[in-house]
């Protein structure tokens, strides 16, 4: 992919831990690097389809002068976070923020943390079995909406489908979404719950009936298995009610996947 590249860009603030570095202030230098797509901009020499650097270095300035951090991770973190969100073409962002005068007492040329984030492409398969099945998976799909830092790229249509594992329940609502995120694994789990808590669910019983399911099938093409979080979804490829919608907004990845 292009880059854009922005070095050592000085700002006096007062991020730090010493109380000398909140009080006094310091100098930081701020390097960055976007990744895009920067063709059109070159074909058609159009600022517009670009990111526009003077603007980026003016953003810059005025965020590190009006917040306070304690590290220069966390100002990293959030510059990282604020290039993904201010300018939809830029797909991954490097940060580095170094800090010449760093108050240790001992004659050090620079310190510097140097932070890379990106949009990573998401499934989630959604169900419900309750009560106004459609509202809470729409519901639930407008509560991730409300996110910034969740973009949803697609959705399926909803299929009707009978009740898998325990079977003595009503029949689901079931459909598939594809979104783009800045989000983490574990921090896009975090929102589903929040999600789920959203539309009242109570957990009961081991797939029991739910107002809204939503469970995380694919993360880019990341392989993880935690106690809490296990990715790509382990029991995905063995449910059609999964498959099907996921079929209609990625037929080719559902052919790659299910090909043995
Ligand atoms: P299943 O995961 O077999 O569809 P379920 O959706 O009914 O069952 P839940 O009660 O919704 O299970 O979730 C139990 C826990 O599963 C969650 O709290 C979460 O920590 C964990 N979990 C592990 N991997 C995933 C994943 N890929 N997506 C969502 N939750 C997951
Ligand atoms: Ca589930
Ligand atoms: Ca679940």
């Amino acid at each position: 992919m292009d880059s854009l590249r922005i070095d050592n860009l000085e700002v006096f603030a007062n991020h730090g831990i010493f109380q000398e570095e909140v009080s006094l202030g310091q100098k930081f230098l701020i390097s960055v690097v976007m990744y895009f797509d920067a063709s059109s901009a070159g074909r058609e020499d159009d600022l517009n389809k670009s990111v526009d650097y003077a603007k980026v270095c003016s953003d810059i300035t005025k965020w590190m002068k009006t917040n306070r951090c304690r590290l220069i991770e966390t100002v990293a973190e959030r510059l990282a976070q604020k290039l993904l969100l201010d300018h939809k073409i830029v797909r991954e962002a490097e940060v580095t923020v170094r800090k010449p005068w760093a108050p240790i007492g001992l004659p050090l040329e620079c310190v510097s943390i140097t932070v890379k984030r990106r949009w990573h492409t998401v499934y989630l398969s959604i169900g419900s079995n309750m009560g106004d099945r459609e509202k809470y998976l729409r519901d639930g799909i407008a509560f991730l909406k409300k996110d910034q830092c969740v973009r949803i790229l697609k959705e399926s249509s909803l299929i009707e489908t009978k009740p898998y594992g325990k079977t003595d329940q009503d029949d689901f609502l079931n459909g598939a979404v594809k979104l783009e995120t800045i989000l983490t694994p574990h921090e896009l789990l975090d929102l589903i719950h929040r999600a789920e808590e959203d539309a009242n669910r109570v957990r009961k019983e081991h797939w029991g009936p739910r107002t809204l399911d939503l469970d995380i099938l694919l993360y880019d093409d990341l392989e993880m298995d935690e106690e809490d979080l296990t990715i790509p979804h382990p029991d995905m490829l063995n449910r059609d009610f999964v498959l099907d919608p996921l079929r209609q907004i990625a037929p080719n990845l559902v052919r790659e996947l299910t090909k043995h």
